[in-house]
C-alpha cells in the first residue's frame, strides 16, 4: 500500500517566463539593457542590491563581502531573470558557487538569478544545488542516502558522470548550529559539494576506487587519505597521477577513497539530464520518452491503489523493456512523474497534489486493465512514497518484459495534468494504453419470416401496431410517448424523461430505410437493443443506486462494445454526467445511442481496414447534424 508522506523539502519555485513581470521598474530585460547601452553605464539591480540584505536574511555576515563585477562578462539573454553582474566576493574570490576556471562566471551569475528568485543567497542554503539545477535544466533529480545506497553505487555514479549528469553530495547536520561546521577532516557539514570524477589507481598492488569532490567555495578541502598532499600519492606512479590530474592546489577540489567518501558523506543527489540539455556529443545519454496526460474527476482521476473501485480508471502506460543494460541482467530506468497545473492556477507549496505511481507486470492482453486485475495482482514496484512534490522520481531495474505504469494522485477525484518521463539506458518502447480504441458492434439480427414467428413475436407485432398506428411506422413523437411510458415503470433505474430530440436520435440510428420513421423490423431491432442496454445498466450499476457512476459507465460501455480512450471518456462524463458524476438511465441511453450512431457512420464511411475517414466541411457538418 502506498503511504502518505508530506514533504519537508522547500518547494522549487517556477522560473518566470516573462522578464517584464519580474523587475520592479516594469522594464523587460531588453528595455533595461537598452537603457544601459544608451547611458553607457553598467546595470545596477535595485531589486536585489549589492548589500548584505541580499546575502542573508537572518545572519550577520562574519566577513566583509565586497561586490565585484567580473571583467569578462557580456550581457547575454540566457535567462529572463534580470540581475546585475555584481557578485559577492571575499579576498578577491567569489564566495558562492563558481567555476574552476576563474574566468567563467556563468554558474555564479546563474546562482545569483536563482538566489534572487528565492529572495537571498541564504534561502538557497537550505535547498540543494541539485534542486536548482533541476529547475534550470529540466533534468530529473534522484536522491540517495549513502547508507542505503545499492551495491552498485559506484557504477551508478560512474554512469551518471559519463552521461553528463550533475552530482551533488552533502553531510547531514543534526541541528541548525551544526550547519557549515567544519569536521576535523576539513569537510563542511550541511554544505552542498559536487562530485566531479571517479577513478581507480594502483596502490601497493591493489585497485583503489577514488572519488573527486569539489567544494564550491573554491577552498577548504578534505585532509584525510588521498587528499591533495597526502602520502598515498607518493606510491602512485606519475602517469596515473597525471591521468587523475592530481595537483596539490587549494582550489576546493580533492580526491578521497570511495570507501571514506561513503563513511563521511550522507547524501548524494544526481540530476539526470535529458539529451537535449547536453551539448557534448561524446557523452553517453539517457534515452528519454515523455507522456503527457491528465487526471480528470469522474473519468481518469482514480486515486491510488487504496481506492480499488477507481484506481483502475487512471491513465495506464505500457513499458516494454526489450534490451539489457550493458553487462547487466535486466534493464535500468528512471520514472519521473511531474504534476502540472490543469487550470494554470498558482498551485505551489501547500496546494501541490500528493502524487506517485505503481508498476505492474503486464498481462498478455494489450488493453486498459480493469478493476479485477488490481484486486488480484500486486504491484512489482512503485514510487518510494506518495508525496506532495512537483515531481516524484525513482530508479528501477526490472527483468526484460512488458509492464504497466500507473500514475495517480493519492486521493481520487483530484485534477491535474501530468508529464511522465522515462529515462532508460536502452530504448524503451512506451505506449499509452488509453489511446487504444476498440469498437465492436454486433451485426443486426436477420428478420424472422412472418410464418415462423413465435407467440412472443406475434404479441410484439401487436404491440407495434398499437404504437405505430395506421401508417405502421413509428414516428419520433410516437417513440417518445411509448419509451417514457415503459421506462417510467421500471423501479430499478432512475429515469427523468426522454426528450423528443433523443427519440429523433434513436430514429436516426435505427432508420435504415431513410424515411425518418421506424418500420416493424427497425423497431424490433431497436427494442432488442434497448433490452440489452437495460440489462447492462442493471448489471454494472454495482451499488444499485439506479444510476450509473462515471466509473460504472466505463465498464458498461466496454461491455456494450465501446472501449474508449481516457480523453473520450472525459468528454462523455463532461457531457452526460451530473455534478455528482452520475448518469440517469436517459443520460445513459442518450450516450449509447450517440456513440453507436457515430461509430456506425464512421464504419460506413471509412475505407476497408482504414482507421480514418476523409470529409469536407459540408460532409462533416451534415454528418454531425445527423448524429
Ligand atoms: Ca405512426
Ligand atoms: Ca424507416
Ligand atoms: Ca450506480
Amino acid at each position: 500500500m502506498p503511504y502518505l508522506h508530506r514533504s519537508l523539502r522547500p518547494q522549487p519555485q517556477p522560473v518566470p517566463r516573462d522578464a517584464r513581470t519580474i523587475h520592479s521598474s516594469g522594464q523587460s530585460f531588453e528595455q533595461l539593457r537598452q537603457g544601459c547601452l544608451q547611458s553607457g553605464s553598467l546595470f545596477e539591480d535595485a531589486d536585489f542590491p549589492a548589500s548584505n540584505g541580499s546575502l542573508f536574511y537572518s545572519e550577520r555576515p562574519q566577513v566583509p563581502f565586497v561586490w565585484k563585477r567580473p571583467g569578462f562578462w557580456q550581457h547575454s539573454e540566457w535567462l529572463d531573470v534580470v540581475i546585475d553582474d555584481r557578485l559577492p566576493t571575499f579576498r578577491d574570490r567569489l564566495v558562492f558557487l563558481h567555476s574552476a576556471d576563474h574566468n567563467e562566471f556563468w554558474s555564479a551569475l546563474l546562482e545569483k538569478a536563482y538566489a534572487k528568485l528565492n529572495g537571498s543567497y541564504e534561502a538557497l542554503k537550505g535547498g540543494s544545488a541539485i534542486e536548482a539545477m533541476e529547475d534550470f535544466t529540466g533534468g530529473v533529480a534522484e536522491n540517495f542516502q549513502i547508507r542505503e545506497a545499492p551495491e552498485d553505487f559506484y557504477e551508478i555514479l560512474e554512469k551518471a558522470l559519463k552521461r553528463g549528469s550533475l552530482l551533488g553530495c552533502s553531510i547531514d547536520t543534526l541541528n541548525a548550529s551544526e550547519s557549515e561546521a567544519r569536521t576535523p577532516f576539513g569537510l563542511i557539514k550541511g554544505h552542498a559539494y559536487t562530485v566531479t570524477g571517479l577513478d581507480q589507481v594502483n596502490f601497493h598492488g591493489q585497485r583503489i576506487k577514488l572519488i573527486r569532490v569539489r567544494n564550491p567555495w573554491g577552498q577548504v578541502e578534505w585532509n584525510g587519505p588521498w587528499s591533495d598532499s597526502s602520502p598515498e600519492w607518493r606510491s602512485v606512479n606519475l602517469e596515473e597521477q597525471k591521468r587523475l590530474g592530481h595537483t596539490a592546489l587549494d582550489d576546493g577540489e580533492f580526491w578521497m577513497a570511495f570507501e571514506d567518501f561513503k563513511t563521511h558523506f550522507d547524501k548524494v543527489e544526481i540530476c539526470n539530464l535529458t539529451p537535449d540539455a547536453l551539448e557534448d556529443n561524446a557523452l553517453h545519454r539517457w534515452e528519454v520518452t515523455i507522456h503527457q496526460g491528465s487526471w480528470v474527476r469522474g473519468s481518469t482521476a482514480g486515486g491510488c491503489r487504496n481506492f480499488l473501485d477507481t484506481f483502475w480508471t487512471n491513465p495506464q502506460i505500457k513499458l516494454s523493456l526489450t534490451e539489457r543494460d550493458e553487462g547487466q541482467e535486466g534493464c535500468t530506468f528512471l520514472a519521473a512523474l511531474m504534476q502540472k497545473d490543469r487550470r494554470k492556477l498558482k498551485r505551489f507549496g501547500a496546494n501541490m497534489l500528493t502524487i506517485g505511481y505503481a508498476i505492474y507486470q503486464c498481462p498478455d492482453k494489450d488493453e486498459h486493465l480493469s478493476r479485477d486485475f488490481f484486486r488480484y495482482h500486486a504491484s512489482l514496484a512503485r514510487s518510494k512514497t506518495f508525496i506532495n512534490l512537483r515531481e516524484v522520481s525513482g530508479r528501477f531495474r526490472l527483468p526484460l518484459g512488458d509492464y504497466i505504469l500507473i500514475p495517480s494522485t493519492f486521493e481520487p477525484h483530484q485534477e491535474a495534468d501530468f508529464c511522465l518521463r522515462i529515462f532508460s539506458e536502452k530504448t524503451t518502447v512506451t505506449r499509452d494504453l488509453d489511446e487504444n480504441i476498440g469498437i465492436d458492434l454486433p451485426e443486426p439480427p436477420k428478420p424472422t419470416p412472418q410464418e415462423e414467428e413465435t407467440e412472443e413475436e406475434r404479441q410484439f407485432r401487436d404491440l407495434f401496431r398499437r404504437i405505430a398506428g395506421e401508417d405502421m411506422e413509428v414516428s419520433a413523437e410516437e417513440l417518445e410517448y411509448v419509451l417514457n411510458a415503459v421506462l417510467q415503470k421500471s423501479k430499478s433505474l432512475k429515469f427523468k424523461r426522454l426528450s423528443l430530440l433523443s427519440c429523433r436520435n434513436i430514429i436516426s440510428l435505427m432508420d435504415t430505410s431513410g424515411n425518418g420513421k421506424l418500420e416493424f423490423e427497425e423497431f424490433r431491432i431497436f427494442w432488442d437493443k434497448l433490452k440489452h442496454w437495460m440489462d447492462l445498466f442493471l448489471q454494472f450499476d454495482v451499488d444499485k443506486s439506479g444510476t450509473m457512476s462515471s466509473y460504472e459507465l466505463r465498464t458498461a460501455l466496454k461491455a456494450a462494445g465501446f472501449q474508449l480512450g481516457g480523453h473520450l471518456l472525459q468528454l462523455i462524463v463532461l457531457r452526460y454526467a451530473d455534478e455528482s458524476l452520475q448518469l440517469d438511465f436517459d443520460d445513459y441511453l442518450n450516450c449509447l445511442v450517440r456513440l453507436e450512431n457515430a461509430s456506425r457512420v464512421f464504419q460506413s464511411l471509412s475505407v476497408k481496414n482504414k482507421d480514418f475517414i476523409h470529409l469536407n466541411i459540408n460532409e462533416f457538418i451534415s454528418l454531425t447534424m445527423n448524429i
